[in-house]
């Protein structure tokens, strides 16, 4: 009585498997075409949002990493400073004392922030132009302060 349910059940769960395999490898299949199409997008690894230069590295599979701001009056890399309540930080240049924010978030989700300006960009395609001028119009809830 109960076998035709659980073969049933363990076609189901295979059909499921290659279901998943069959979209896994046409992503896979998609995202490579893509890469080959637009080789241009690895190129763009700097743009300006919130007042700050941003630099990235791509990983393997396209995913952004090693983000780090820098300063747009002398070009050094800037620190990210916390001001004790770890909900609030600002960007200070080291080199020029010149500072930025403060950014009502941690410096986790202000990277998360970026990346998503960065992702949104390498999607709609807008991003060779926001390489030459900067995107001014980006900002956090900031504490104008
Ligand atoms: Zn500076």
């Amino acid at each position: 009585m109960g076998t035709p349910i659980l073969s049933n059940w363990i076609l189901g769960l295979l059909g499921l498997i290659v279901l998943s395999a069959v979209f896994v490898l046409v992503a896979a299949v998609l995202s490579a075409w893509k890469d080959q199409h637009s080789p241009g997008w690895r190129c763009y690894r700097r743009d300006f949002f919130l007042s700050v230069w941003w630099q990235w590295q791509y990983g393997p599979s396209g995913i952004i990493r090693d983000l780090r701001p820098f300063c747009p009056s002398c070009d050094e890399e800037i620190e990210i400073d916390y001001d004790g309540t770890l909900r609030q930080l600002s960007l200070q240049c080291k080199t020029c004392s010149r500072r930025f924010g403060p950014f009502e978030t941690s410096s986790g989700s202000l990277k998360r922030v970026i990346t998503r300006f960065i992702d949104q960009k390498l999607r709609d395609g807008s991003w060779p132009v926001a390489a030459d001028e900067p995107s001014s119009s980006r900002h956090l809830t900031s504490g104008r302060v």
